[in-house]
């Protein structure tokens, strides 16, 4: 993908006019994420139950995806990514997003970028779909990509007279939240959603990204994901959940 696709957002609903914050009595709600499959990870369950009760969810994938998995950027197959972005497609239609937008920032480099350029994709998306909830991701991931995208969100978000966002929360991504070790920034979840009718939603969708999926016991497995929601559920005194650290509500 070229550069310039960063400004283009490749969504089904490119087409759509600009919304507003509420529309059709839902919410709307946007879910920033680094990487394709980090959404479902993160909030795949919330998003379809989001989308079943008569919200608007949007996603937004800053990266590309796979390609620090090869020496040099301009290795990576192309083709590779193009299947991950259908495969991102799927997710998110599996999950009833009403739309999805992919951007082509460097693969575990977005620390290489000036972070205005991060946030002016944010913000864009924010004066354009005017989302009274944001998703994205916690500030003490091990992955810096989704540090970046924390701090992009949080800049673009800042409340701003007018500022549409008026809720802004942190989801977990199994395979780089838990694996921060070190003292870092904890995730401290303590808004927890019942995903007990969603989950095999999520994990439908989670399959879809059959290069990303691991066999159990990594994180990113059917298994693992399983066992997450259903912890996070015990804790909550429901079947299953997804859990998220306020960081913003305006209310
Ligand atoms: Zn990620």
């Amino acid at each position: 993908m070229s550069g310039g696709d960063r400004a283009a957002p490749r969504g089904r609903g490119a087409r759509r006019p600009a919304g507003e914050g509420r529309r059709g009595g839902g919410d709307t709600v946007l879910i920033v994420a680094a990487h394709p499959d980090d959404e479902v990870l993160g909030c795949g369950g919330t998003v379809a139950r989001l989308a079943a009760e008569g919200h608007d969810p949007y996603i937004a994938i800053l990266g590309e995806g796979v390609t620090s998995r090869y020496a040099k950027r301009r290795q990576a197959d192309r083709a590779m990514v193009e299947a991950l972005r259908q495969q991102c497609r799927a997710a998110a239609s599996t999950i009833g997003a009403r739309d999805l937008f992919l951007y082509d920032l460097p693969d575990n480099r977005f620390d290489t970028l000036p972070l205005l350029e991060v946030v002016k994709i944010v913000e864009a998306l924010i004066a354009r779909l005017r989302p009274r909830v944001l998703y994205t991701h916690h500030p003490g991931d091990l992955n810096v990509d989704h540090c970046v995208t924390f701090r992009a969100a949080l800049t673009a978000a800042r409340p701003v007279p007018g500022c549409a966002v008026r809720e802004l929360y942190t989801f977990e991504t199994p395979s780089s939240t838990e694996w921060s070790f070190g003292g870092g920034q904890r995730f401290n979840p303590t808004v927890f959603v019942d995903i007990g009718a969603t989950l095999p939603a999520k994990l439908a969708a989670l399959a879809l990204y059959d290069g990303e999926v691991r066999p159990f016991p990594h994180p990113r497995s059917n298994d693992a994901v399983t066992a997450i929601a259903r912890r996070w559920g015990s804790v909550a005194g429901v079947h299953a959940a997804e859990v998220f650290e306020l960081i913003r509500k305006v209310c």
